[in-house]
């Protein structure tokens, strides 16, 4: 506001910006800026301000301000009325927009950490709409009438899905690497392969997680080969956990060696030291069948015998954002008791969502066809052209012009770190702009509403169809009639 008010009187004020470069030809821009209530009246705004006055005012004005600021800086010349209404226009139009809201995702990644990874089944956001506007037994035993704990709803599911004998849910897998570390190895030592020291997704990186936990890294073998005499010589009276981290994001391929899990959780056993396993995306079906690289399931690496395993909640298992641990009782009490639980708790919508999810996994078909993640990593190609087909026929009948549209085998990904190497193989659109760079272009549709997500993939932006859900097609069209005219 004050500054506001200072550049409001700018003209004779010394100090301020105005009186320094060439004041004289800026004022006179300034002066020929129109006022308010002159936007105001313009009939592009008409509409709006009969609706809701006060704030087309306030979007006249903070269009004004913004090129007030813009000739004082760049001594332009303003633009006509009209284009100012416009821009008003455009600013009462999204101010009643959510600043969080959907868009569409032709990016074919699946997982896509920008966009909010996976998407809920009907039931999960059945269950989230009835325990938000309701009251819950959410800490409650109904049998006995005492307190009981959040964690009862899904942990008798979690033990019956993984067999693992306890379970322990939290915020995201981030938290559950975080706890398990503060809870089990503070102050002592926790042996990882020096090929497993990754980085996710920037600010999750397992040497700072460590330090920050206060248990003390100890590396051992090389980036790409690590042996079980590595671990093995390293362990000592401080040693609390063998860790292993899945690589999510990368793979080192080659001339490398891992221990596997059967080995190091014999080698645990031996020194009676616990094994954890940083499963990252932890799926609980093998996807295999349907044509996705095998992933040691949840389930397989318990019945290995891993004494504790974490992983997310909204990646490969498509459910709520979350941070599952699963594990020997005795570990997953010592964590549940640790007092940074409190802080990472999992709240009452999470939890509702994330109870849905898993009941869906105990019939693995159900899962594959309830499970939204599940679906589109499992999409038919044939059913992905017909919808490319589909969507190119609409795109034909359209009057869009200034660009070639052709339609394209494509392959799409896992994303959100799970998978790194899996190809899907998917159909896709791809628009080659005549008059605009592609990069331009894709710009102009995520700029729209609803926002329109692409690839850039050479000179040409394309739409990947797996992503794409079902009815978005139409507004595909829309928008790109509205780019491209
Ligand atoms: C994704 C991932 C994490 C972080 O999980 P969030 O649920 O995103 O917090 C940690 N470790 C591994 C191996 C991962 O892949």
């Amino acid at each position: 506001m004050t500054e506001r008010n200072s550049v409001d009187n700018a003209e004779g004020k010394p100090g301020v910006k105005a009186m320094q470069g060439p004041a004289h030809s800026s004022r006179e821009h300034l002066r020929s800026l129109p006022a308010v209530h002159e936007v105001l009246q313009h009939p592009l705004l008409l509409d709006a301000a009969s609706r809701d006055r006060t704030l087309a005012r306030d979007c006249v004005r903070r269009v004004l301000q913004k090129w007030r600021e813009r000739i004082l800086k760049e001594n332009t010349e303003p633009p006509p009325l009209e284009d100012l209404a416009a821009e008003a226009m455009a600013l009462f139009s999204s101010s009643g927009k959510p600043s969080l809201r959907r868009v569409i995702n032709a990016t074919g990644v699946v997982l896509h950490t920008n966009l909010g990874r996976a998407l809920l089944s009907r039931p999960a956001v059945e269950a989230v709409q009835e325990c938000a506007t309701r009251y819950t037994n959410l800490e409650l035993d109904l049998e006995t009438g005492e307190r009981g704990s959040r964690y009862t709803h899904v942990v008798e599911l979690l033990r019956e899905i993984t067999g693992a004998e306890a379970a322990l849910v939290v915020n995201n897998n981030a938290a559950a690497v975080f706890l398990c570390l503060a809870a089990l190895a503070s102050g002592r030592e926790a042996i990882v392969s020096r090929g497993e020291l990754v980085e996710i997704g920037g600010s999750f990186r397992i040497p700072e997680v460590m330090a920050q936990s206060g248990a003390r890294l100890v590396e051992v073998g090389t980036t790409n080969k690590t042996y079980l005499a590595d671990y093995e010589r390293a362990i000592t009276s401080e040693t609390a956990l063998l860790l292993k981290v899945h690589p999510s994001n990368y793979r080192i391929l080659g001339f490398t060696h891992q221990v596997s899990t059967k080995e190091l959780v014999e080698l645990g056993r031996k020194y009676n030291i616990p094994v954890m396993e940083d499963l990252g995306s932890g799926s609980f079906l093998d996807l295999s069948p349907y044509g996705l690289p095998g992933e040691p399931t949840v389930q397989e690496e318990v019945a290995a015998g891993v004494d504790l395993l974490t992983f997310s909640g909204d990646k490969l298992l498509g459910g709520p954002q979350a941070g599952i641990i699963v594990g020997r009782e005795d570990l997953v009490r010592l964590i549940a008791r640790h007092p940074l639980n409190r802080a990472l708790r999992i709240d009452k919508l999470t939890l509702a969502a994330l109870e849905a999810t898993l009941r869906a996994y105990r019939d693995p078909q159900r899962a594959r066809e309830e499970v939204p993640t599940l679906r589109l990593l499992t999409l038919p190609q044939e059913e992905l052209k017909k919808r490319a087909q589909k969507l190119y026929r609409l795109l034909s009948r359209s009057k869009v012009s200034g660009a070639e549209i052709v339609m394209v085998e494509t392959v799409s990904q896992a994303g959100g770190g799970s998978l790194p190497l899996a190809e899907l193989p998917s159909w896709g659109i791809m628009i080659k702009p005549l008059d605009r760079s592609p990069a331009r272009l894709a710009a102009e549709l995520r700029q729209g509403e609803p926002p329109v997500l692409t690839r850039l993939q050479g000179e040409a932006v394309l739409l990947d169809l797996r992503t794409v859900l079902p009815g978005e097609e139409v507004e595909i069209v829309r928008a790109v009639a509205r780019v491209l005219g």
